[in-house]
């Protein structure tokens, strides 16, 4: 005798139903009551809700048990009443979500879960900029676990792996305890088969993965780096990674990312270079030459008078990266670092030759004046010293101590004081 019969009644069948019989009444009602189907009807999605937690239970015998033993309380205190799983899982679990039609009949709105599957490995692959300049193919080992191929995943011999009875192979079950008036209801390891759902006899059990089910096996794939490939591409090798009995074998990912270049920087398939000049090559002219990411040199002529100013980028169109997937290529910026000289004129510090100054005053523009004082202003003359560095930033360290000790003073005052 049950003691409520709520549930059987959700799904339209007598409390001694069959397995069988649940079965097709909740696919019955499950598909008449499917949210899709009644966009703008909240009666059918409560409705749907109802038979998922009413199947729910009923079709777990264990479930089914404490129900029609104890009812809907006595689910509760095991949290399995109030819909352990959503409606929608449910749903999918019942009908596959392998790509069934049912899906399609309800217009693409229930989601898609596909059949279970591995994990899947991910690993990032370092590449030298030269490597994605030129192309090239990466071999890279993996470990992966695929099914034992002495026992085909069983684990021992044929016929000799059983579902353990203890807990009719789910691994867990499920205890009650009398609390007062309460019954608790909770889960626990399954101690007959610790929690595998299986059984193997010692001497059954497959000697190579001991019961496993699995062996680790060391895969090599080989990765297309092609030229030009951006920092970041994912490469897939869809159904390489591990293998697991029951589920689909899981993907492997390679991450591309570009190791940073001594020499270049890369933006798409643009190369950025700096390169030092001397003044002399600046102003007169010279070469230099670029070591390129394929054993070839470069050599860039400064015409003579065309004068490269510090920070001037210039380009040379047609030597950056290989454009992926396009046949041709980026662009070369060249920017440059002008190297004045620390001193011009004799040795031993003795001032420049007036040769030197009328050589230089004879190809540069002439000198520009700066502001110039009105014929009335009292004019001091000074010279430059040389920065040092220690001294001014101990100085400024004094300063800010010295600050810190008269906080009252705003600094702007200050200065006018000292200055009357
Ligand atoms: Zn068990
Ligand atoms: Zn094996």
């Amino acid at each position: 005798m049950v003691r409520e019969t709520k549930f059987y009644d959700i799904l339209g069948v007598s409390p001694d139903a069959s397995e069988a019989q649940l079965k097709s009444a909740y696919k019955k009602g499950a598909l008449k009551h499917h949210p899709d189907k009644n966009q703008h009807n909240p009666e059918a999605a409560e409705k749907f809700k109802d038979l998922s937690t009413a199947y729910e239970v009923l079709s777990d015998p264990q479930k089914r048990q404490v129900y029609d033993q104890y009812g809907e309380q006595g689910l509760e205190q095991g949290g399995a009443g109030g819909g352990g799983m959503a409606a929608e899982d449910l749903f999918a679990q019942f009908f596959g979500g392998g790509g069934g039609g049912f899906g399609g009949m309800f217009g693409g709105g229930m989601r898609d879960q596909g059949p279970k599957k591995a994990r899947p490995i991910q690993h990032v692959h370092k590449v030298s900029l030269e490597d994605i300049y030129r192309g090239k193919v990466s071999k890279l080992a993996l470990q992966r676990s695929v099914i034992c191929p002495a026992c085909d995943g069983r684990g021992g011999k044929e016929g000799a792996v059983k579902k353990c009875t203890g807990c009719d192979g789910h691994g867990t079950k499920t205890m009650m305890r009398q609390m007062g008036p309460m019954i608790q209801r909770f889960q626990t390891v399954c101690g007959d088969c610790q929690g595998e759902g299986e059984i193997i006899r010692d001497k059954d059990r497959c000697k190579v993965c001991k019961g496993k089910k699995t062996t680790v096996e060391r895969k090599v794939l080989h990765v297309h780096v092609d030229k030009g490939v951006q920092s970041g591409t994912k490469i897939d090798f869809n159904g390489e990674g591990d293998q697991a009995p029951g589920v689909q074998p899981g993907d492997v990912q390679f991450e591309i990312a570009q190791k940073p270049h001594p020499r270049f920087q890369r933006k798409g398939d643009d190369l950025f270079y700096h390169a030092e000049i001397d003044l002399l090559t600046a102003l007169a002219g010279g070469v230099i030459n670029i070591e390129h990411l394929d054993e070839r040199w470069l050599s860039v002529e400064i015409v003579p008078g065309e004068v490269i100013s510090p920070g001037e980028i210039k380009v040379i169109r047609g030597q950056g990266m290989p454009s992926y997937r396009h046949h041709d290529f980026g662009n070369l910026y060249i920017q440059f670092d002008v190297k004045f000289p620390d001193r011009l004129g004799g040795p031993e510090g003795e001032p420049m030759s007036p040769e030197a100054i009328a050589a230089l005053e004879s190809v540069l523009p002439p000198r520009k004046q700066g502001h110039i004082p009105p014929p009335d202003a009292m004019i001091e003359d000074f010279q430059l010293d040389n920065v040092d560095t220690k001294r001014e930033m101990a100085r400024a360290a004094g300063e800010a101590m010295d600050e810190e000790d008269d906080e009252m003073h705003a600094g702007g005052e200050r200065m006018q004081c000292a200055s009357q």
